[in-house]
């Protein structure tokens, strides 16, 4: 049976929310959101109904539409990602902005997963030299894929390492990381098409959230550069993405240790979603 654009958005409007029967179309046609409002008579061939139905068919079954589409924008820019890298999301724009304002000379980025930090840092601050590691070979793929696609020849230097273990001792204005922060008794109640689809190594933090947040804080230090002419900056710093549930844990890490917090920021849903700690001279 032969199908419009304005049929099918129709018909899906009962199942899906709009933004997601947009994306999914976009997908499945290989066309821009403007085809689709220029062109609603236009008939889907057979090729493209079918891959629209098997489009929605996993989206009703709960997997999240940049898994169906391989991609995500981040950042204003267009991010592959598959089952290997959590999806990039809006909050971690916050961590993006500190870094730019701040324009380091350079950067680590710890478990950069779709690469989408580091390479949305590299393409405003072109001179900042950045080192992007994840434990994880398939997200590493996928982060190199697309600092290839979005900033063509760059000098990131991906990293497969497990936290600092495969770096030299390199020293950084700045280490930022966004890493596993789920208590491990929480995964199982988060939502379904996160729990089941999003890479459990990129989301559970542990007992109590705070595993990786021990090894970057009690590690991090001797990979920041000690102050002088960079303090004039306010560098070095560590930036790191966190959930409300683990900010008094990462308090009780921080005691008697070598950071001061500088900042804690919420996001646009008011939840305290970024910390930033510097250096105790
Ligand atoms: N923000 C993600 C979520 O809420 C978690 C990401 C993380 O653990 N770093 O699902």
């Amino acid at each position: 049976m032969k199908k419009t654009v304005i049929e099918i958005i129709r018909e899906a409007e009962n199942d899906l929310p709009l933004s997601d029967i947009y994306l999914l179309l976009i997908h499945a046609l290989r066309k821009t959101k403007e085809f689709l409002f220029t062109y609603p008579h236009n008939v889907l061939s057979a090729h493209e109904l079918a891959k629209w139905e098997d489009n929605k068919k996993r989206r009703m079954q709960g997997e999240p539409v940049s898994y169906i589409t391989g991609e995500k924008e981040f950042y204003s820019l267009l991010f592959k990602v598959n089952y290997e890298t959590l999806i990039p999301r809006p909050e971690t724009e916050l961590l993006v902005d500190e870094i730019i304002k701040r324009e380091p000379e350079s950067l680590l980025d710890i478990g950069t997963g779709a690469g989408n930090i580091a390479v949305s840092v590299k393409y405003h601050l072109a001179n900042c030299s950045i080192v992007a590691i994840d434990i994880n070979e398939g997200a590493l793929k996928v982060a190199w894929e697309n600092a290839e696609r979005i900033l063509g020849k760059h000098d990131i230097r991906f990293i497969q390492s497990d936290f600092f273990n495969n770096l030299s001792k390199e020293k950084f204005d700045i280490i930022i990381s966004n890493p596993p922060y789920i208590m491990s008794k929480s995964i199982k109640k988060l939502q379904p098409e996160i729990r089941d689809y999003e890479p459990g190594q990129a989301l559970d933090g542990g007992a109590d959230g705070l595993d990786a947040y021990k090894v970057i804080i009690n590690e991090g230090w001797k990979y920041l550069r000690s102050g002088g002419v960079e303090a004039i900056h306010e560098l070095p710093l560590l930036i790191l993405e966190i959930d409300p549930e683990i900010l008094d844990g990462i308090r009780t890490i921080l005691q008697d240790r070598r950071y001061r917090i500088e900042k804690i920021a919420k996001d646009h849903t008011g939840a305290e979603r970024m910390i930033i700690l510097s250096l105790l001279k």
